[in-house]
């Protein structure tokens, strides 16, 4: 039976599909990749992974990887379609747009602002998808190390995350020991840790 044993996650971000050039393995040492869409990143995760899940008979790591990777509610309504519309639209606005303002002195008003901008949103179609892709290597679980139960990360093995840039870079992999594995764990940092890359 075959496991993912490595994965990085790629959030490209809001795109129009007609402009949106899809994602080359050759850019990183895992072998396969899948692009998901949806309104947000969430969405698009769940849809990367779903195309995964197809091809394996075991789901449960799967399913592992978007509890783990998946957003918050309110992170994900910031990594959204309607988010990025709505920044895009409120620089178009001013309150020479909303004179039925009950502040009524041409001053800025949050509320007929944001009334303002969503009647804008709505006049115009949207075309922009939220992409999200997953890189993704393919192993056996006996590549696993004995620390796995322990760190009851299951079971696509241990990870070190790290953010640069938007791109989020998780290696999975055995190592030496229990102990060393939680070492790494514990002297990550914060999130700029730098990647740690394991065989
Ligand atoms: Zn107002």
């Amino acid at each position: 039976m075959n496991i993912i044993t490595a994965y990085e996650i790629n959030n490209h971000g809001v795109a129009n599909p007609q402009y949106y050039q899809g994602v080359r393995t050759s850019l990183t040492d895992l072998d396969n990749a899948v692009t998901g869409s949806g309104d947000t990143f969430n969405e698009a995760l769940d849809d990367a992974l779903e195309q995964i899940a197809q091809c394996f008979d075991d789901v449960s790591g799967i399913d592992t990887i978007y509890q783990d990777e998946k957003l918050d509610e309110k992170s994900n309504e910031e990594l959204s379609v309607s988010h990025e519309e709505y920044l895009a639209v409120s620089n178009s606005v001013s309150p020479a747009d909303y004179d039925d303002c009950a502040l009524d002195d041409g001053s800025f008003c949050e509320c007929c602002h944001r009334k303002a901008v969503t009647e804008r949103i709505d006049e115009n179609e949207s075309f922009l998808i939220y992409y999200v892709s997953v890189f993704y290597k393919v192993g056996t679980p006996s590549a696993m190390p004995e620390c796995y139960d322990r760190l009851n990360i299951a079971p696509t093995g241990f990870y070190l995350k790290t953010v640069r840039d938007g791109h989020m870079t998780i290696y999975y992999g055995p190592f030496e020991s229990q102990q060393s594995a939680q070492d790494e764990l514990d002297a990550e940092p914060d999130n700029d840790t730098t990647i740690v890359e394991r065989g």
